[in-house]
Order: C-alpha cells, then sequence, then structure tokens
C-alpha cells in the first residue's frame, strides 16, 4: 500500500455534538485537528444539569463549567455556548453553528438592554 492510499482510506477523524437533550451532529476530519481534543461535557453549576458534550473518538472526558442557557453564573460570557474563544466555526455541523448564533444574538441584546435599563 502506498502511503498517500494509506492517507486516502484510513478511516476520518470524528467529532459528534449534542446539547440541550438533542445531537447537534458531526464533523469528520481527515486529519486530526490541531490542538488538545479532548472530549469535553459541559456542566451548569447553577442547576447541576449536563447540558452539552463534544466528544472526540477514544479521548478522555473533561469537565467544561458553563452556565447552561437558562442561568448565569457570573463568569460564563455566553451561556449554553459549546464554543471556546478561539474556534473556527467553518468547520462546526449546521445545526451547532444555528445553535451558537441564536445564544450570541440572545445574549448581546439582553446586555444592550441591561445597558439602557443602567443609564
Ligand atoms: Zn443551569
Amino acid at each position: 500500500m502506498k502511503l498517500e492510499d494509506f492517507i486516502q482510506h484510513r478511516p476520518p477523524f470524528r467529532v459528534r455534538f449534542w446539547a440541550d437533550g438533542e445531537p447537534l451532529g458531526e464533523v469528520l476530519f481527515k486529519e486530526e485537528p490541531f490542538g488538545q481534543n479532548l472530549s469535553q461535557y459541559f456542566f451548569c453549576e447553577v442547576c447541576d444539569e449536563l447540558w452539552g458534550t463534544i466528544e472526540y473518538p477514544n479521548r478522555h472526558w473533561i469537565p467544561t463549567y458553563v452556565a447552561c442557557r437558562q442561568h448565569q453564573d457570573g463568569r460564563t460570557e455566553f451561556p449554553g455556548s459549546l464554543l471556546g474563544p478561539v474556534d473556527d466555526i467553518n468547520d462546526l455541523p449546521p445545526a451547532v453553528i444555528a445553535r451558537e448564533f441564536q445564544i450570541h444574538i440572545t445574549q448581546l441584546a439582553k446586555e444592550q438592554q441591561d445597558d439602557r435599563g443602567n443609564e
């Protein structure tokens, strides 16, 4: 087997997304994405809900403390968001992008309202 054939035919690196009780799709990478790539579960300390996961194949699970969509914990900028500050959203499943868009818009609108309330 030629190296090129091996690279062409080996199984893809599959990353699965889940949040708010439903699967949000998966991304197949030909190469393992750069970075730490541990499986993450998202956990709200306000209500104890495990509300989201990003699953990498055969990777350890680590907790990520992010408030769920229903709560504010005082340090989560976008409650319910699965994204880190540097994530490139271009590779994500459409359902994840749509959900993140909704979360960010809702949060920004809320902040604007709060600002007006303080004037
Ligand atoms: Zn919560």
